[in-house]
């Protein structure tokens, strides 16, 4: 019987149990899961905050999945180190686990930005876990006023989150505007406006250079005075396991197709490790959840001996705040189409017959077929791609690609 080994217990994890148990019935799982919560599912810690939700309700898997999977978890327990040779993951507490084959699904952690003074500061929290969802739940008052860093997916969600819990929500960020890797400056600024109609006020191209306790002191010069922080500047991979035992690691762990580490029965998947864009041929860190979920399944079908490839990777973001969706996905290069929406925009890139990406704010409904179009690298010219740009449905697509792609008379 067979012993596999996971650290981590995210989406990543989750995917490689289920991927591990359709070829291999019977052999041994751990999951050494340094968070001590069932898997939950993390985007929806500001849905948590904003009391849409609850503990209960965020569950990634039912509460009986470990069991049913017959999967040991050790809760609040911390890998700190893996010995290849003899196949062994030395845990914080002393514990050793032997394995035969690994999956390392240890995600990401927050930078946290080593600005003059952050020590001074005793109210601050990143905004990554359940945990820090949680611990902002109980200190927040609606007195309070809040100075959020970072403008990107993670801040802003914060911010969405504590809109009703609080007095004052300043967002600030380096960059010059908000959501500034997926989103190009239109775009951004239609997202910012509807932020600012909901009283979250920015400070751009500003950011925290100093902090004395409750007070930040901004390279703009400006003082902010809070009764709280929150740290969202952006994540690093957490890669260091592989990496301190000679493993190729670039920004993630560096993996094969079948998400196969440099090192022999280890394997790696989600935010923690690298997937080639197949819009780019790029190899990079995709933080997405659902791409989590396929890597670790494809991780745990070669962890039990059986064939699973990941080839069609490609970044996608599809996220609301406030009532204002955005979805984008692929890369931005090539020829533009452009449309102005009711109260957003919808960009398409397309190149060499192929749509390369896209950018929407507003109506996202049915933008999916976008997204399958690029995944698929479906040729545009064996379909009505004028009206498609326009409307995204099936009924551009001819009955012949339908039958075949989405299967019966469609
Ligand atoms: C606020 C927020 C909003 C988001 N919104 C979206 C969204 O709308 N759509 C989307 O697709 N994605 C979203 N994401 C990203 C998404 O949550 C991640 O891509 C996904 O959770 C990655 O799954 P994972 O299993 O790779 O890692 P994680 O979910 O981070 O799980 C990794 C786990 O490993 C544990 N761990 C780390 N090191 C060790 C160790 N040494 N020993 C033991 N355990 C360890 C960690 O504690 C953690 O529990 C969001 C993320 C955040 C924070």
């Amino acid at each position: 019987m067979k012993n596999y080994v996971i650290i981590g217990n995210g989406a990543a994890a989750v995917g490689a149990i289920e991927g591990i148990r359709s070829v291999d019935k019977d052999g041994g799982i751990t999951v050494v899961s340094e968070e001590k919560h069932h898997v939950y599912s993390r985007p929806l810690i500001s849905y948590l905050l904003e009391g849409k939700t609850d503990e209960t309700k965020m569950l990634y898997r039912p509460a009986d999945f470990y069991e049913k999977n017959g999967a040991e978890v050790l809760f609040g327990e911390k890998a700190v180190k893996i010995d290849p040779e003899a196949k062994k993951v030395t845990l914080e507490s002393g514990k050793e686990l032997c394995y035969d084959s690994l999956c390392i699904a240890t995600g990401s952690s927050p930078f946290v930005p080593p600005i003059e003074g952050l020590e001074t500061v005793k109210n601050r929290r990143s905004f990554m876990t359940l945990d820090d969802a949680e611990a902002l739940e109980s200190a927040l008052t609606p007195e309070y006023s809040v100075l959020i860093i970072g403008a990107g997916l993670i801040g802003l969600k914060c911010a969405e989150g504590i809109l009703n819990r609080c007095k004052k929500i300043t967002v600030c960020d380096l960059a010059p505007r908000v959501l500034s890797s997926i989103l190009d400056s239109d775009c951004a600024a239609i997202m910012q406006a509807h932020l600012e109609k909901l009283g979250i006020e920015f400070l751009l191209d500003d950011t925290a250079v100093k902090f004395e306790e409750n007070r930040a002191v901004m390279k703009s010069g400006k003082v902010v005075d809070f009764d709280f922080l929150v740290t969202a500047v952006g994540v690093r991979a957490n890669s260091s396991l592989i990496k301190d035992c000679g493993g190729e690691v670039d920004r993630g762990i560096v993996v094969d197709e079948r998400m196969a580490t440099s090192i022999k029965d280890i394997f790696a998947a989600g935010d923690c490790s690298e997937t080639t864009d197949i819009t780019s041929g790029i190899k990079k860190v995709m933080a997405i959840m659902p791409l989590a979920y396929i890597g670790g399944h494809c991780a745990g079908v070669n962890m039990a001996g059986g064939e699973e490839t990941l080839c069609n990777a490609l970044p996608m973001n599809s996220i609301g705040f406030a009532g204002l969706h955005c979805m984008s996905a692929g890369s931005y290069e090539g020829e533009l189409y452009e449309e102005k929406t009711e109260g957003g925009v919808k960009r398409l890139y397309t190149e060499n017959n192929l749509l390369k990406g896209f950018m929407i704010i507003g109506d996202i409904d049915r933008a999916g077929i976008y997204t399958a179009l690029i995944r698929n690298k479906t040729p545009l010219d064996s379909l009505n791609f004028e009206l498609l740009k326009k409307s995204p449905s099936l009924a551009p697509f001819g009955r012949e690609y339908r039958v075949e792609k989405l299967g019966g008379e469609v």
